[in-house]
């Protein structure tokens, strides 16, 4: 097989992903999901005109000296008109105002003298007042389609009397940790052992994309492989795998997608860290991403692939890779594209030291990567290169 680029690799995981389908939640439930259909207010907001403080509703203009003569709480209340110039109607911070009110004078304003005030600042009009649809009519467009639920989009559907929404359904994702070393937490390490983290570690990067997650485990034997692969495969959109696609005697993962009539679409990228990396699709079955063991790799390539999958499953939200400048030379690789881990602050970049692909330490600190290209000279301190920043999270 034939080792194809970035940018190839990326164009096919583009068009074998699609977009996923809808589900109805309550708004209360609707927190972080991804509104699947735009959304028009059902009500103006405000809905009607409001006072924004504690304190009278008065004419404009009005005499200095005003005679209180009702009070209106925030809340159902019959209508009510100021009818003069030297009236007041004390109000509160949400009452529905009357309909001749030219301003509201707040309570600090005022001096008080038992039925009557006098004002200590002369109001003009709209002082106070919300006007009913000054933020949004009904009709109006509140919400866009591919919008992530933050808390104050979920006010804007609640403001606007919303209990349900349709939002993507979230994802299902299978993560396939493969290694005979492998161990969990807790267990007693022997001879050779390690503890697993890719398990762990993609399937946390999938659930912070909104995936639901499912999470295996298997070791290098093949018929195991074979029996944990299609297992994780049913009801799954996404399947990723971690570990066994190199070209290692032991690493069966590939030969088991074969066997289980997967289809592949590439498995080598001049790519580093992340070489080996599989990608291929089965009918009625999940997309399929084979990543790499090491737990660099594993994240790096996840961020690069899998991650855009799943933001096209969300309607093709995607990230852009922008422009940054080295603060130090950048060393290319003759033949494959490096995705360095840097520190970015302020669009200049730096390096971290530990860069293994096994060495998460590193990983963990970083806050972008840097692309690369095959070359043979250094870029130069000052050069303008190609970033992603890792988030881990939604755009
Ligand atoms: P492999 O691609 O299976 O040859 O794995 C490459 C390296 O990554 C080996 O040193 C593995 O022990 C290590 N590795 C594989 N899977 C995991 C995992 N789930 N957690 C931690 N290290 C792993
Ligand atoms: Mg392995």
């Amino acid at each position: 097989v034939r080792m194809i680029s970035f940018d190839e690799a990326l164009a096919h995981v583009q068009k074998h992903c699609v977009e996923g389908r809808s589900e109805q939640v309550s708004v209360e439930h609707a927190s972080e999901r991804i509104l699947f259909s735009s959304f028009a207010a059902q009500v103006d907001l405000p809905p009607f005109t409001t006072s924004s403080v504690d304190g009278y509703a008065v004419q404009v203009p009005c005499a200095r000296r005003l005679k209180i003569v009702g009070e209106l709480p925030a809340g159902p209340a019959p209508s009510m008109t100021i009818g003069h110039p030297e009236v007041a109607v004390q109000v509160f911070t949400g009452s529905r105002l009357p309909n001749d009110t030219g301003a509201v004078v707040m309570l600090e304003d005022t001096l008080r003298d038992g039925q009557e005030i006098e004002l200590t600042a002369s109001p003009v009009v709209g002082d106070n007042v919300r006007r009913q649809g000054e933020e949004i009519r009904r009709g109006d467009l509140l919400l866009e389609k591919g919008k992530r639920l933050i808390p104050p989009a979920v006010a804007l559907l609640a403001s606007s009397g919303q209990s349900k929404c349709d939002v993507y359904k979230k994802p299902r994702v299978s993560v396939v940790e493969t290694g005979t070393e492998l161990r969990s937490s807790g267990e007693i390490l022997g001879k050779g052992e390690i503890y697993a983290a890719n398990g762990v570690a993609l399937s946390a990067a999938a659930r912070e994309l909104g995936a639901e997650v499912s999470c295996y485990r298997c070791s290098d034997d093949l018929l195991e492989t074979e029996r944990v692969l299609a297992a994780a495969s049913e009801n799954a959109d996404f399947l990723i795998t971690s570990g066994g696609v190199s070209v290692g005697k032991h690493d069966r993962v590939r030969e088991v997608w074969k066997n289980l009539g997967a289809q592949e679409m590439f498995w080598r990228v001049a790519i580093r860290p992340g070489r080996p990396i599989f990608f291929a699709s089965i009918v009625s079955g999940p997309v399929i991403f084979g990543l790499p063991g090491n737990p660099v790799s594993s994240l790096v390539t996840f961020h690069l692939f899998v991650r855009p999958a799943l933001l096209k499953y969300y309607g093709n939200r995607a990230d852009a890779w922008e422009r940054g400048r080295t603060s130090y030379p950048l060393i290319p690789n003759a033949s494959v594209e490096v995705f360095e881990r840097v520190s970015l602050q302020d669009g200049v970049l730096y390096p971290i030291s530990q860069q293994g692909s096994h060495m998460s330490s590193g990983l963990a600190v970083a806050n972008a990567l840097v692309r690369i290209p095959p070359g043979s000279a250094p870029l130069p301190v000052g050069s303008r290169v190609r970033i992603s920043h890792l988030t881990w999270t939604m755009p």
